[in-house]
């Protein structure tokens, strides 16, 4: 009898996206041997390919499942299926080499993740070999991106490599059937990494067990370094107010929120309120920082997360973490260590060099950590995730572009800088490399841009940058001279990156709002509303322009923006007009600004929304000075009456661009601060004035253009206020409206939105 006369089948399927180095192929040798199936499978230059054969009921079950429970790492893109006649030359089913993989082409490396159920059911159970070994990890689980050194991803090329396998974990390793097969960082006490307690001397601490004797040391409020997965953190009891204050002062991070880790859900329950989806986004495999809404009273130490609505709150994703947390912690601060503004220091030398002063004692490991990467931080808005920073846990899964394109590299911006590789449909997106201020990032920017290319294989053919002359970012694009290099404006980046991982070619109307980037004609704009593609951009509408009278100062101290925006509603005469803000500072300060305005001193023109952000906080008297970008705009977002209906005047000049007069609004808001109207309601106006100004214009537009399509990107769309507001009132005017849910609308997007911007451009021949 043949196998068909048998009622047998056989089927292929070619499987591309993510489906290599995730323990895809044990995934199906597993579940094919499990149906009773014969056949193979392999990885190919696409994918993994898999030929089975059997009863027909079987290669269907087999197919339901290969779908329903791929592994957590793996993310399947496209399938393709193909009834053939049975073979019957197959007695079991197998493992086979790889086919045709060039080099030029390698798989795709998964991001670190979480440790999964599996691994932590070891980790606490006394009988297991693993019971709290601190580095358990398995194939669906542990580190990825931060050990590897080069490709193929195999142990030599990762910091595993110092660790010889024991026979038993090499048997584990070597075992198709195994959760272990090819798991690279595999290990156990016998043979793998181990963990150390150090004190700010860099004397090892006499401890049976470390981690227990680190979790009786926070307990007594000292401050402890932490390596981890991606670099090293600062943890101290969350509950500890003294302990919280002190490493404040220690990090000389003023006001800034610091993160939380509680041990689960229902303990984040007792500080914080958390929806379904919120529960959903902490316990995912990427285990990224979630910003929850506090509850009251919390019990959480003031100073964690002083003048905010929210914690931003993770749970546990190393096993190293779950033993620390599960001596009985409500919750650990757990900040990035560095210093204020610096990247997060990574190796255990270098932790006890910038952290000295910082950390009382240092609890560290010996597997080193090649590339630093910081934790992610979401939150669930406007129905969906939106990503405040894109790092651990994501990266280097790639977005999928619409199209095919040269391979570029994007550079980024000066805050917030990520960088982008592109090959193919494929984009690379950076972890978050940090403010573009200091050697030591610049360092961290030049390195990451290497690695990368590295372990990616993308050699760029293409440098996008940002237009701003001075960016560390763009002298390092005008200084590769060995190749071509674009120049992509800012605010064109931001909607550009919107469109591209909404996969979306058409034109549309975008609403790039932030606080800073360098316009096309050497202002700084920031309230833009362009009509976009992805190789041009025409500037159709913008905020009026206003002075930044000193300039970088003017950002830190957001009272000189209120100033300005007086000058820019009411003339010459506000130094005597009577307001708080004005009262309150010295007649001749006011004349200095005045006159820096007014003669153009130090006073570069900005068309900001930020700004005025940071100009309305000041002048309700909310806050005159900040401690990090975007703090006075957060105030007032905060402090908002959102139920507030009625707003201010609003207009803007006829003829393109359109210039969207601040007149009106500013003299609105003075006038019911003199009235005396509560900063509640004042920002609650304010912001319903921006979305019925922003929903009128776009509607003009759209009669002008006839695009129906709005894009929106922007620091400035981290306010949730003005983002569900717009979001909606655009729907409801019938706009297809198009926003960020893979990378951050802020300047970490921008990389994306360069890479792809440069490639059109290239493209259309506009680079020339
Ligand atoms: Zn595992
Ligand atoms: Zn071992
Ligand atoms: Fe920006």
């Amino acid at each position: 009898m043949t196998p068909a006369d048998q009622g047998h089948i056989a089927r292929r399927w070619k499987i591309a996206g993510i489906v290599q180095g995730v323990g895809f192929r044990p995934f199906v040798f597993q579940l094919a041997t499990r149906h009773g199936l014969v056949g193979e499978v392999a990885n190919t230059l696409d994918g993994v390919e898999i030929h089975a054969e059997g009863p027909a009921v079987s290669v269907d079950n087999f197919r339901k499942e290969l779908l329903a429970s791929a592994p957590p790492l793996s993310q399947i893109t496209d399938i393709k299926e193909q009834n053939l006649p049975p073979t019957g030359s197959f007695a079991t089913f197998s493992i086979a080499e790889s086919r045709g993989v060039p080099p030029e082409r390698p798989a795709l490396i998964s991001p670190d993740v979480a440790v999964c159920a599996d691994c932590l059911r070891e980790l606490f159970d006394p009988s297991d070999r693993r019971f709290h070994y601190p580095f358990i990890n398995c194939t669906n689980c542990g580190p990825r991106y931060t050990i590897i050194a080069d490709i193929p991803y195999d142990r030599p090329h990762t910091s595993m490599r110092h660790f010889r396998m024991c026979a038993l974990c090499q048997a584990e390793y070597d075992d198709p059937s195994d959760r272990r097969f090819h798991a690279q960082p595999n290990a156990c006490k016998q043979c793998g990494p181990q963990v150390t307690l150090l004190n700010r001397d860099g004397g090892k601490m006499d401890a049976e067990d470390p981690i227990a004797a680190a979790a009786g040391l926070l307990k007594t409020g000292v401050v402890m370094a932490v390596k981890g997965l991606g670099g090293f953190h600062l943890a101290v009891d969350a509950r500890n107010n003294a302990a919280v204050e002190k490493l404040r002062r220690r990090k000389r991070r003023e006001e800034k929120p610091f993160a939380l880790m509680a041990p689960d859900p229902a303990t984040i329950r007792l500080f914080a309120d958390m929806s379904a989806e919120e529960e959903r986004l902490l316990g995912s495999i990427t285990r990224p920082i979630v910003l929850l809404t506090k509850r009251n009273p919390h019990g959480i130490a003031e100073q964690t997360a002083p003048r905010n609505r929210y914690f931003g709150v993770m749970l546990p994703y190393t096993p190293l973490h779950y033993l620390l947390l599960s001596h009985g912690f409500t919750a650990l601060v757990m900040t990035s260590g560095n210093r204020s503004e610096e990247p997060i220091a990574m190796e255990n030398e270098e932790a006890f060099k910038r952290l000295a002063g910082i950390a009382d004692y240092f609890l560290v490991h010996n597997r080193d950590i090649y590339l630093r990467s910081d934790d992610s931080i979401v939150r669930h808005a406007a129905g969906a995730p939106r990503f405040i920073r894109r790092s651990r846990g994501f990266v280097p899964a790639p977005l999928f572009l619409l199209h095919s394109q040269p391979c570029v590299l994007g550079c980024g911006g000066e805050l917030k800088n990520t960088v982008c590789l592109t090959r193919g449909d494929q984009a690379f997106l950076s972890q978050h490399i940090g403010d573009l201020e200091n050697e030591i990032t610049e360092r961290f920017f030049e390195k990451s841009i290497a690695h990368m290319q590295r372990i990616l294989r993308i050699e760029p053919e293409l440098i996008a940058h940002d237009l701003h002359p001075d960016y560390l970012s763009t002298r390092y694009a005008l200084a590769r001279m060995d190749k071509p290099r674009v120049g992509v404006q800012h605010h064109h980046a931001h909607i550009v990156a919107c469109m591209a991982e909404n996969r979306l070619a058409d034109p549309v109307i975008g609403l790039a709002f932030d606080g800073t980037g360098y316009g096309s004609d050497g202002r700084i704009w920031g309230g833009e509303v362009l009509l976009c593609r992805p190789e041009s951009f025409q500037r159709l509408a913008h905020l009026q322009y206003a002075a930044m009278p000193g300039s970088a100062a003017a950002v830190r101290e957001p009272w000189r923006m209120a100033l300005a925006y007086l000058y820019a509603a009411h003339g010459r005469c506000f130094p005597d007009m009577d307001i708080p803000l004005v009262r309150n500072l010295a007649p001749e300060k006011c004349h200095i600004i005045l006159r820096m305005m007014e003669r153009s001193v130090n006073s570069p023109l900005t068309s900001s929304l930020g700004r005025l952000f940071d100009g309305v906080a000041a002048l309700v008297g909310l806050r005159q000075q900040v401690r990090f970008e975007g703090q006075a705009a957060m105030e007032l977002e905060m402090i908002a009456d959102a139920g507030v209906e009625t707003r201010y005047d609003f207009g803007w000049s006829p003829g393109l661009p359109h210039r969207i007069d601040l007149g009106p609004i500013v003299r609105g808001i003075v006038a019911d601060v003199q009235q005396q109207t509560p900063q509640a309601v004042i920002s609650g106006k304010f912001h319903a004035t921006l979305v019925a100004l922003f929903t009128e214009l776009c509607g003009n537009l759209r009669r002008d253009t006839g695009i129906n399509r709005v894009a929106l990107s922007g620091g400035v769309f981290q306010n949730l206020l003005l983002f569900g507001g717009l979001m909606k009132a655009l729907e409801r005017e019938g706009f297809l409206v198009y926003t960020h849910r893979k990378v951050p609308c802020n300047d970490g997007g921008l990389s994306l939105g360069q890479a792809v911007a440069a490639a059109a451009m290239e493209r259309k021949g506009q680079t020339r």
